[in-house]
């Protein structure tokens, strides 16, 4: 999980260049005839958004009566914004705000694609809003599918708006057999509100984190395995050289899968003595 200010994209412009690249004039003229119930909505949006009450938006299947949902799922987000210029322009701007082009929702993937937050299918009034496209790669777009909740505490961690980095929330386990392996669990901060532990576990699962976390820790313990194999270091240095690590990753992001790694690792009496001996799986 990434967090990232909002993109600075004004949502009733960028509905207008979408809709401005529409050849038919008299289809462009019915989507200018939502454009100031567009940016009611895309303001209710962003208030909603702020306080963690997306999941209050109810699911529709037109815009206000004069748009269906192919007119904004079809005609103006896949035909304009991702294929016309002047609306791929504003997709390419958006795919760009990932830092290092790693997915806000895993950390992990590289970017490749936007994800509509609520999904276009349920929501098609925020199909070009910028607020509701991510920046994410395609494990996270494929896997999280049409899904979305009208639960508080089941939603997903929004990368523009929900701020959980001041605890740590993510960590692992080294399980002390042979082969080595290590697992991942969320354990929020116990001052934290229930909805927010919560919401952190729920962003979790649906992300299927556990496991694709696991893989990308197997092939670093792998790595490991070779570095210690080639380079020997008494128990102690092996600690303090795994601690180390662990602090550059926590100061990077305190809840990535490599900070819980390198902490789990470096506290660890097994991993450092005998275990990092074993091969991992
Ligand atoms: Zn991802």
């Amino acid at each position: 999980m990434r967090i990232i200010e909002k993109p600075i994209l004004e949502p009733s412009l960028v509905y207008s260049k979408c809709l401005n690249s529409i050849g038919i004039r008299a289809k462009r003229d019915t989507f200018r005839k939502v454009k100031k119930y567009i940016k009611i909505k895309s303001d209710e949006y962003d208030s909603k958004a702020c306080i963690g009450d997306l999941y209050t938006i109810p699911i529709h299947n037109d815009v206000n009566g004069i748009l269906t949902k192919d007119d904004m799922k079809k005609t103006l987000y896949t035909q304009q914004m991702v294929a016309k210029p002047k609306g791929r322009a504003i997709y390419d701007k958006l795919m760009a705000l990932a830092p290092l082009s790693k997915c806000l929702f895993c950390g992990i993937g590289q970017v490749s694609t936007l994800d509509h937050y609520l999904v276009k299918s349920k929501f098609p009034t925020y199909s070009v809003l910028p607020y509701n496209l991510v920046p994410c790669c395609k494990d996270c777009n494929t896997g999280k599918g049409s899904s979305f909740t009208n639960v508080k505490d089941k939603q997903a961690l929004h990368p523009y708006y929900d701020d959980f980095t001041d605890g740590q929330w993510l960590f692992a386990e080294v399980k002390e057999t042979s082969p080595l392996s290590v697992g991942f669990k969320v354990n929020a901060p116990t001052n934290w509100d229930n909805i927010s532990k919560a919401r952190v576990e729920a962003h979790f699962i649906e992300y299927d984190l556990k496991n694709r976390f696991a893989v990308e820790a197997t092939n670093e313990l792998a790595k490991l395995n070779n570095s210690f194999t080639l380079y020997p270091l008494k128990k102690r240095l092996r600690k303090k050289h795994l601690q180390k690590d662990f602090l550059k990753f926590k100061n990077l992001h305190l809840n990535s899968w490599e900070s819980a790694l390198y902490q789990a690792l470096s506290e660890s009496d097994w991993y450092c003595g005998e275990g990092c001996k074993q091969r991992a799986i």
